[in-house]
C-alpha cells in the first residue's frame, strides 16, 4: 500500500470506530450490540496503536500479513505504554492547557496523556465474544464498557465523535434499524421454505419494472437477501437505494437510513477508490 492509501484506510477506521461508539452510546442494549462494540473497539485501537507503534498493529505467517484483533491491541497496549491500575497511559503531543487568572488560557511546558482503560475493555471483550458468535445470552455490552469505548476518542489520532455521529435523529435511526434487522431475522426465521419462495415469486410479478417508471425497481433486501425490498421514498444519491418494506421477510427500511446508505456509498467513493 501506498502511504496515500495507509492514509485513507485510517480515516475509513476512524469512521467505523466513531459510527459503532456513537450507535452503543444511544443505547448499549441494541440488537447484536456485541457486533459493533468489537468493530469500534478494533478499529479505534489500529488507530491509536498504529500512531505510536506503527509496525505492531499486524502479524505475519509467511506472505499472510493480518491486522490484530481487539484483546491484542489491548496487550500491545500493557506491554509497551505505562501500565498502571489497569490503564495503559499514552502521551500525546497536545501540550496541557489552563485557565490563567486574568482568564486567558495558559499552555503549559507538558504535554497531555490520554488514559486507556485496559482491563475494563478485555473484560469487555472476553464477555462479548460468545453472543458475538451466536451463542450465550446476549445484552453483555454495559455502560461502562461504552465509557471506556468512548473514550478513546480523547486520543488526537481518533478525535472523530463529532457532525453527525453527536446527531440525535442519525443514533436514534441506526438503533432502530439494528433493532428492526433482528426483528426481521427471527420473523424470517419462521417462515417455510415454500412460503419463502412463494413470496419472492410473488414480488417478482408485482414489484417488476414497469416502462417509464424506474422508481419502483424492487431492491436487495439486507435480511433475507432477495430483491424484494419494495421501494417507497425518493433515491437522494441515485444509488438506487430507498426506503421500503420487504415482501419475504417484512423488513423496513427507513428513508433515514436509505439516506445514511446513500452516504456510506459516497464516503467509499471518496476514501477507498484507490
Ligand atoms: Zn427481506
Amino acid at each position: 500500500m501506498t502511504a496515500d492509501a495507509i492514509a485513507r484506510g485510517k480515516d475509513y477506521r476512524r469512521h467505523l470506530y466513531a459510527e459503532g461508539a456513537a450507535v452503543l452510546d444511544q443505547d448499549e442494549h441494541v440488537a447484536g450490540a456485541e457486533a459493533p462494540f468489537d468493530e469500534a473497539l478494533t478499529n479505534g485501537l489500529l488507530v491509536i496503536v498504529a500512531a505510536h507503534w506503527p509496525e505492531a498493529t499486524t502479524k505475519s505467517k509467511g506472505s499472510k500479513v493480518w491486522t490484530l484483533p481487539a484483546d491484542m491491541l489491548l496487550q500491545v497496549l500493557e506491554d509497551r505504554a505505562h501500565f498502571a491500575d489497569g490503564f495503559a497511559y499514552l502521551p500525546t503531543e497536545r501540550p496541557v492547557t489552563e485557565l490563567a487568572e486574568d482568564s486567558t488560557l495558559r499552555t503549559l511546558d507538558t504535554n497531555e496523556t490520554v488514559l486507556i482503560h485496559v482491563d475494563q475493555l478485555r473484560g469487555a471483550v472476553a464477555r462479548t465474544q460468545q453472543p458475538r458468535h451466536g451463542r450465550g445470552p446476549g445484552r453483555q455490552v454495559t455502560r461502562d464498557d461504552v465509557a471506556a469505548l468512548l473514550a478513546l476518542d480523547d486520543h488526537p489520532a481518533l478525535h472523530v465523535l463529532h457532525n453527525h455521529y453527536l446527531d440525535e435523529r442519525w443514533r436514534r435511526a441506526q438503533v432502530a434499524d439494528l433493532n428492526e434487522h433482528a426483528r426481521a431475522a427471527s420473523y424470517l426465521a419462521l417462515l417455510p421454505e415454500e412460503e419463502r419462495t412463494h413470496r419472492v415469486e410473488a414480488a417478482d410479478a408485482a414489484l417488476g419494472p414497469t416502462p417509464g417508471d424506474i422508481d419502483t425497481l424492487p431492491q436487495e433486501c439486507p435480511v433475507c437477501g432477495h430483491e424484494t425490498l419494495a421501494s417507497i421514498g425518493s433515491d437522494d444519491f441515485g444509488y438506487g437505494i430507498t426506503a421500503g418494506t420487504c415482501w419475504v421477510c417484512s423488513y423496513q427500511r427507513s428513508a433515514d437510513i436509505a439516506y445514511d446508505l446513500g452516504m456510506d456509498i459516497e464516503w467509499e467513493v471518496r476514501w477507498t477508490d484507490f
